[in-house]
């Protein structure tokens, strides 16, 4: 049996090595151990995109120039199902890194801020009174679930997997481009909606592209994963082929997340904490993993009221909001208006951005113009069709 831990982080994703930076430097010195199943630099499926929110908790987590010398992509396109395109300059630059390369830096800047980074693979948790014993050997005062989307930990612990309703699935691959191509393309698809595309370049001559869809509609088609996946990545980016093809499933949120059971606090994939519209999960990967770092550090004796308010009060109007967006964006139609509403009013792109990929909410303006055009389009529609 070793000595007791501060704090046990499993998983050294965005989240887990989150939860450490931000314990440590709640207080420095503390023991902070992240276990994590594979060595880094490992891949991960993912899109790459590094939202302008997410560059924001890296600042508070003390990593600031962490992805400096990645080159910012501040266009954005994004085609609606219905085939309305709108291209404009994000308020704010997003990036692209490879989380081969971000993932490692992260858990590099935990080892220099003093935390142990162990390569082990967790398959038990037990609660022995003020500590968790993992494995049977290794006991903590606090754990940190950061194990991803199919976290083993949220299992050990007795809370439900997300329901597959809430379930995405998306594969992604990299393809080249030219060295100047700097805009972020999210192509709708109409057929299974909701089902997007993406090319995310990243700056070196290539592009992360990408295709997803919610997993009830990928098995309403009846056909394996891999040719509906891969078929409507290659129909919708005929002009990229992609190779290093790897797809994993991504837990949406549903406007209230599972933020863990007694001194096991859940963060990023593992509390079902991915953007229900975009698919984003990062930035709030580094921001659920902080304030559970800081709730550890703070209230080890009764860590989950804290990061419970924690949550809340960051995040909580947010993800109610895109709870009721991702109901209403169910239709298409929805979509095609908010696009559409969008590409003539700038500053309606820029809170659609913040709702997507920040922590944004919809100011009531909004949803009238969006509302009153989503009705107007549908009842032209529906005397086209008499
Ligand atoms: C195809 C795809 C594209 C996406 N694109 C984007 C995007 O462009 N931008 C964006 O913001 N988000 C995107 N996401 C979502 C994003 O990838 C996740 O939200 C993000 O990785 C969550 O980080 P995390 O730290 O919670 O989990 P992860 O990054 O999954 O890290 C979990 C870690 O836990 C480890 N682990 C798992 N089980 C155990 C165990 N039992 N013991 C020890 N270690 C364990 C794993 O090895 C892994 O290192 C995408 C997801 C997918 C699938």
């Amino acid at each position: 049996m070793e000595d007791v831990w501060d704090l046990v982080v499993v998983g050294a994703g965005p989240a887990g090595s989150a939860a450490a930076l931000g314990a440590l430097r709640r207080r420095p010195g503390a023991r902070v151990l992240v276990l994590d199943k594979a060595d880094f630099p490992r891949d991960k499926a993912c899109g790459d995109g590094i939202a302008a929110h997410g560059r924001d908790e890296l600042a508070r987590l003390g990593v600031p120039g962490l992805i400096d010398d990645y080159r910012p992509t501040p266009r954005l396109t994004v085609v609606s199902p219905g085939g309305t395109r709108v291209s404009a300059t994000a308020a704010r630059p997003n990036h692209v890194v490879p989380r081969r390369v971000f993932d490692a830096r992260l858990v590099e800047a935990v080892r220099a801020a003093g935390g142990e980074v162990r390569r082990h693979r967790v398959r038990e948790l037990a609660e022995a009174g003020p500590v968790v014993v993992i494995d049977g050997r290794i006991r903590a005062r606090v754990v940190v679930a950061a194990d991803g989307a199919n976290s083993a930990v949220r299992r050990l612990i007795g809370l439900p997997v997300t329901p597959e309703r809430h379930t995405a699935i998306a594969v992604r691959g990299y393809a080249d481009v030219p060295d100047e191509d700097d805009v972020q393309l999210i192509a709708m698809q109409r057929a299974g909606w909701p089902a997007y595309a993406w090319s995310f370049p990243i700056g070196d001559g290539t592009a992360n592209v990408g295709f997803g869809m919610l997993l009830p509609r990928l098995h309403a088609t009846g056909l394996p994963g891999r040719q509906v996946l891969h078929g409507r990545l290659a129909e919708l980016l005929p002009d990229r082929p992609a190779r290093d093809l790897r797809a994993h499933h991504l837990p949406l949120s549903t406007g209230r997340p599972a933020p863990g059971a007694g001194r096991v606090l859940l963060a990023g994939d593992a509390a079902s904490l991915i953007n229900p519209l975009t698919g984003e999960g990062i930035y709030y990967a580094l921001l659920s993993g902080r304030l559970a770092g800081e709730a550890a550090s703070d209230a080890p004796g009764d860590p989950l009221p804290v990061y419970r308010r924690g949550l809340r009060a960051a995040l909580g109007r947010h993800l109610r909001t895109t709870d009721v967006l991702a109901r209403l964006a169910q239709s298409p139609g929805f979509i095609d208006a908010a696009i559409a509403t969008a590409a003539h009013r700038k500053e309606v792109f820029d809170l659609l951005v913040e709702v997507g990929l920040g922590s944004g909410t919809v100011p009531v303006p909004l949803a009238y113009a969006v509302a009153s055009r989503w009705l107007r389009d549908t009842v032209r529609h529906h005397r086209r069709g008499r």
